[in-house]
């Protein structure tokens, strides 16, 4: 039986969102324009100590045979608490970069480009998730979604075009309260995003 739609939010290409999803309902990142990478952070709503872990992730889901750093089954948070946050439902790209947790930062942008004046998915995080308490400090790994890398034997990778292309989303099932907080990377000129920055969308779908 198909679940009823609770909320639709468009993220403005550049910029980030964020959402409470309740335990049970579903979470859906999807790609709206077209090919799009999304910085995302997930905390449990009651308690941002609690949050999700993408070194755990990978690691517990390969050992268990669930899934590997580009298509996850379940989502975890960090030690100690190593709780199951999303169960994922369906997975229309299953090709995302899940061994990393990075995002692109003002250090990042200084570093790499020498500019100081560029908008970034830590920023980005940081406004969404600010009526919420949430500081740029209490941000911890980024599930790097539709992120297209190739991880190389020596540990240096390269970024091409995401594979998901317009219509591709990701559905997560809530096992807990969760705070979600999703940035359209806005890196231009590059392979991440395939050369220009897009709106994504996010919605939330009600429990079963
Ligand atoms: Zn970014």
């Amino acid at each position: 039986m198909p679940r009823d739609l609770l909320t639709e939010i468009s993220i403005p290409a550049c910029h980030g969102r964020a959402v409470e999803v309740r335990k049970g309902q579903v979470l859906r990142i999807e790609l709206t324009e077209g090919k799009q990478v999304g910085d995302c952070a997930f905390f449990n709503l009651h308690d941002f100590k609690e949050w999700f872990h993408v070194g755990q992730t990978w690691a517990t889901n390969v050992m268990l045979g669930h899934g590997t750093a580009k298509r996850f089954k379940y989502f975890y948070s960090k030690p100690p608490r190593d709780n199951v946050m999303f169960t994922v439902l369906e997975d229309t790209c299953g090709n995302h970069f899940g061994s990393c947790g990075g995002r692109c930062s003002g250090g990042l942008y200084k570093l790499r480009d020498g500019l100081t004046d560029h908008r970034h998915c830590q920023g980005n995080l940081e406004e969404a998730l600010a009526p919420w308490g949430v500081t740029g400090d209490d941000i911890g790994d980024c599930f790097n979604v539709f992120m297209n890398v190739e991880v190389h034997g020596d540990g240096g990778f390269t970024i091409h075009p995401p594979t998901a292309d317009k219509g591709d989303y990701i559905d997560l099932l809530a096992e807990m309260d969760i705070l979600a907080g999703v940035s359209a990377c806005p890196r231009e000129g590059a392979p991440v995003n395939d050369g220009v920055p897009k709106a994504m969308g996010l919605k939330i779908f009600a429990g079963a």
